[in-house]
């Protein structure tokens, strides 16, 4: 099958965790209890305090509370960005609780539109990032090699997915064909022929998310978002035109927090279920395509989700994913925390 040509080095899947500053910006209250239920212990393990042993976690990369955006951009998305280029799909997904800094990873400070700002996150540097590498292979081909870049951005809630690019209020559905695999029917593409070009389809998309939230009461910590960029690239050679299309996906997730409201009632204990099921698919997924990619047989249920489904074609196979999880190091964050490692860990 596609799949069973995974990266064979087990290197199709990486995890990040990134343990954001104690009282940093607004996000969870420590309630002034500034102790910390966690150590960075190396690069590479986080030592978790539990009782009465502290437990230890191993990634391929952890990285403390003083880690800028920069380094994490260097570590998690260059090489996605660079394999992009080389016509693979990637994926980058942000993980964690409400407040664990998934947004602050992934696009910068939550009022950010500046993108020149030190602070900002993985996806405007990867654009920046991308945007360079076109410019040079451009360049250096001396005008044999051309590219194309198209901006998707949708959000999930619910499992319904919504456009927001477009109108946020009508459902769109996902299909699947040969040439395209599966994408959102009727999601509107924007094309960008630069990094600021890119930047305005993402602080427009990210606008009409906040404006979603009040105005048609989808609450963006319990939606994925999704910003897809299709980029398309031809080569022509001997007179051969070569055509080769990828898919770089980056995405912020619903909060991972058990939804433990027990009094939630219609639409609030939909959504809670939706996100919990929603996520726990993911982490199913992955765990299949760990198993595959060292070897073994399995089915991969990617359809038991809309974010999983809509992503298959750029998990497992050849594609590159990057789990950044994202975790509060206070004491009240413990139970949350540890969740997060465990789940991160069983994508190692
Ligand atoms: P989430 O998206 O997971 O709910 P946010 O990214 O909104 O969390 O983070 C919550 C708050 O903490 C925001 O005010 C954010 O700017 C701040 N924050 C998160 N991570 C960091 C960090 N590494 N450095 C500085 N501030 C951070
Ligand atoms: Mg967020």
């Amino acid at each position: 099958t596609a799949e069973s040509n995974a990266n064979s080095d087990g290197d199709a899947i990486k995890v990040f965790v990134r343990v954001r500053p104690l009282t940093q910006g607004t996000g969870l209250m420590t309630d002034g209890d500034h102790s910390l239920c966690l150590t960075v212990s190396t690069p590479h393990t986080v030592r978790l305090h539990c009782k009465p042993e502290p437990r230890t976690f191993t990634y391929d990369h952890v990285a403390d509370m003083n880690t800028s955006q920069e380094e994490v951009f260097s570590s998690v998305a260059k090489n996605i960005v660079e394999s992009c280029m080389n016509g693979y799909n990637g994926t980058i997904f942000a993980y964690g609780q409400t407040g664990s800094g998934k947004t602050f990873t992934m696009l910068g400070p939550s009022e950010l539109d500046n993108f020149s700002d030190e602070l900002r996150g993985v996806i405007p540097r990867s654009f920046e990032y991308l945007f360079f590498l076109i410019n040079r292979e451009v360049e250096r081909s001396g005008g044999m090699k051309s590219f194309l870049c198209k901006c998707s951005f949708i959000e999930i809630y619910n499992e319904q997915i919504y456009d927001l690019l477009d109108s946020v209020s009508t459902s769109l559905f996902l299909r699947e064909d040969i040439k395209r695999g599966v994408f959102v029917e009727g999601a509107v593409e924007k094309y960008a022929a630069s990094a600021a070009e890119a930047y305005q389809v993402l602080s427009m998309g990210w606008r009409n998310r906040r404006v979603a939230s009040t105005s048609m009461n989808r609450e963006s910590s319990r939606s994925h978002a999704v910003f897809t960029m299709t980029l398309e690239s031809k080569e022509t050679a001997q007179e051969v035109v070569n055509i080769r299309t990828s898919q770089l996906n980056l995405v912020d997730l619903a909060g991972s927090e058990r939804q433990r409201d027990t009094h939630a009632e219609g639409s609030r204990l939909k959504e809670a279920s939706s996100i919990n099921r929603s996520l726990m698919c993911l982490g199913q997924v992955i765990m299949a395509l760990m198993d595959v990619s060292n070897g073994k047989n399995r089915h991969i249920c990617y359809r038991d989700s809309k974010l999983t489904f809509l992503l298959r074609d750029s998990l497992g196979g050849n594609a590159k994913t990057y789990i950044i999880a994202n975790v509060h190091p206070g004491s009240k964050c413990f139970g949350e925390t540890l969740s997060t490692l465990q789940f991160a860990q069983r994508a190692k």
